[in-house]
């Protein structure tokens, strides 16, 4: 764009930044992602976070919610602990609110990520329950994944407001929380908490597609883009890799109606495809 102050992601930004095993890896340093998602009423949006998550690339996936019995059943390989968060063992990034409800624990169970000292990534629910307070005071990185409508209940006017003028929203939504935004639709943009490093320049990611727009869809990008937080990337970078990399898991489908779990399977191709074009 001619705009100096937006810029295009470009493939070759986002495979240097995909993150690699090296030789002396282990699980705990490829990152673990501690997810708070799902309910009794929406146990899927944990299981889709936790897709995105384990497709994302994590050493290892952590669940800590009352959706666990859907989320082992689909996943066994994720790590399920009871109570509240901070009890649940190491985790080196947070994702927090799909499909989570407004019920006591869940609000409890917010509140305890927000407290803690990782990068945190919140999403759905998460963004109605939050604490502003909460949010601004944290230490580490925190992103917001709001489409339009959510963005337009945390800036206080309306969707149509936002829609008209989505670059001033995500960079309103990014200094108000003192966060990095990602806002999500037609058009994908993401601003740097401010102060930090990128945070002049609104990122546009180019891989999306209309066909995203199903139920779910969003819930895999959360735990994708969290798998990046806890490989280490900083906020900014971690939304713009899983934005990006989502959008081609969804053009793998082609012109046709994707799933989102379908969306977080296809993420393993488009990974190996990013990767033999770096080299
Ligand atoms: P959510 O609103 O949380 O379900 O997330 C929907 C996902 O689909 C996000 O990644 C959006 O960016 C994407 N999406 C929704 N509508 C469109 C669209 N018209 N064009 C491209 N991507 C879209
Ligand atoms: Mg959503």
């Amino acid at each position: 764009p001619a705009r100096p102050d937006v810029e295009a992601l470009q493939h070759a930004d986002v495979a240097a930044l995909l993150p690699r095993p090296e030789a002396e890896s282990d699980k705990y340093r490829r990152g673990v992602v501690g997810v708070v998602a799902g309910s009794a009423r929406y146990p899927g949006a944990a299981v889709l976070a936790v897709a995105g998550a384990l497709h994302g690339g994590a050493g290892a996936v952590r669940y800590a919610g009352p959706a666990a019995d859907a989320v082992i059943a689909r996943f066994p390989e994720t790590l399920v602990s009871a109570g509240p968060p901070s009890k649940a063992g190491r985790v080196q990034a947070w994702v927090v609110g799909p499909g989570l409800g407004d019920g006591t624990d869940a609000r409890q169970a917010l509140e305890d990520v927000l407290a803690s000292d990782v990068p945190v990534l919140v999403d759905a629910d998460g963004l109605r329950l939050m604490s502003p307070d909460a949010v601004r005071a944290r230490t580490a990185e925190t992103v917001l994944t709001p489409h339009a409508g959510e963005a337009a209940a945390l800036l206080g006017v309306s969707r149509e407001r936002v829609e008209g003028g989505r670059l001033a929203a995500v960079r309103a939504l990014a200094e108000r929380f003192g966060a990095t935004a990602l806002l999500k639709g037609s058009t994908t943009l993401i601003a740097a908490a401010p102060g930090s490093r990128g945070h002049h320049t609104v990122r546009v990611n180019p891989t999306g597609t209309p066909w995203l727009a199903t139920a779910g869809s969003g819930d895999v990008l959360s735990g994708l883009t969290g798998s990046l937080l806890a490989a280490g990337l900083s906020g900014r970078d971690a939304a713009s890799v899983g934005a990006y990399l989502h959008g081609l898991a969804a053009r793998e489908s082609g012109d046709a109606p994707l799933t989102a779990t379908g969306v977080a399977e296809e993420l393993r191709g488009v990974w190996r495809g990013v990767l033999t074009s770096a080299g």
